[in-house]
């Protein structure tokens, strides 16, 4: 199934992303993690691209599969081109089909640092009007409420973005943030630019003090006041930080739901339980939003 007919009949979309595991360990160490998502009925469940993306290290597309094939849920396989020739994007495109996948992000990469990218698709834009041009996937790209970590010129992003949806994507799903106020300022230049597609809101629960600084200083997501008194005060209690996170996801969830965001994907980082946990709390809510809509 193409994925964007579901904001057609959906108030909101709820999914999930999770990363395959290294190449060095086996592929059923993800398992558990599947079985348990599977469980908790998710829209769809995206899968990552290693950065730096190699051909033989791509272990997207066999999981993207297994989501589908195994698990029943539809997959979204995340696809990267900064490091890639045409020739072996087009080879992962050809496997991706054969597998019965139909839904590609599609997306630039970070480029490698010292080393020359292999510069035959520069943008996220190129990969998508390439595969477009195929004809055979739903294409998604990113966004980015407080603007891509290297340029912060989020005018600038703004308007790749319209030019990401001319191309052909149907829909974006953002990076994470933990300042509901950079979304919506998103939401509005959405508006303005006559962007139609609808966005996900990106929410990563943090749950242990190294994850929030590793991530801040990776994609520069602003760390509101509320949320460092929240590190600080139980960075020592490992279960009472996890709560925290948690409620914090929550609190964030249930803001976006009420001000009628298309959807939320839940960064998992392969984390069954802070998944469930979330979903128990939002369930409700999200099964009444749904409930609501007249198709
Ligand atoms: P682009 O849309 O190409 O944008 C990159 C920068 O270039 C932006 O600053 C943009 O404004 C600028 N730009 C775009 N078009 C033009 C133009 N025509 N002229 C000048 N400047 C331009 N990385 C991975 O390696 N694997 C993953 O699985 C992965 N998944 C992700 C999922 C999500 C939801 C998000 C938000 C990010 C993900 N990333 C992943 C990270 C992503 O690859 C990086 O953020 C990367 O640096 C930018 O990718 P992009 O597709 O947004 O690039």
């Amino acid at each position: 199934m193409k994925i964007n007919e579901l904001f057609n009949t959906k108030e909101l979309v709820f999914s999930f992303e999770i990363f395959p595991p290294k190449v060095t360990s086996p592929i059923s160490t993800v398992y558990n993690t599947l079985e348990e998502l599977k469980d908790l009925k998710p829209d769809f469940i995206s899968v990552t691209y290693g950065a730096g993306g190699s051909l033989t290290d791509n272990r997207t597309t066999e999981l993207s599969s297994l989501v589908k094939e195994k698990y029943g849920v539809e997959s979204v396989a995340h696809l990267t081109c900064i490091s890639s020739t045409k020739e072996e994007i087009d080879i992962i495109l050809d496997d991706l089909k054969m597998k019965g996948v139909e839904n590609i992000l599609a997306l630039r990469g970070d480029i490698p640092v010292g080393q020359d990218p292999k510069g035959e698709f520069n943008y996220a834009y190129e990969l998508i009007s390439h595969i477009k041009n195929r004809g055979d996937f739903n294409i998604l790209g990113a966004c980015y409420p407080e603007g891509h970590v290297k340029g912060r010129d989020f005018k600038e992003d703004m308007l790749h973005l319209k030019l990401k949806e001319e191309m052909g994507a149907t829909q974006f799903i953002s990076q994470l943030f933990f300042d509901n106020s950079y979304f919506y300022n998103m939401l509005e230049q959405k508006e303005k630019l006559g962007i139609k597609s609808p966005i996900q809101a990106g929410i990563m629960p943090v749950v242990n003090k190294n994850q929030i600084e590793r991530i801040a200083s990776l994609c520069g997501a602003h760390i509101p006041e509320k949320f460092i008194k929240i590190m600080n005060r139980y960075e020592h209690d490992k279960d009472a930080l996890r709560e925290a996170g948690i409620a914090y996801a929550v609190e964030q969830i249930v803001d976006l739901v009420s001000s009628g965001v298309d959807g939320i994907h839940l960064y998992t980082m392969n984390n069954p339980y802070v998944a469930r946990r979330i979903h128990e709390n939002i369930n409700t809510i999200i099964n009444s939003i749904n409930n609501k809509k007249v198709i």
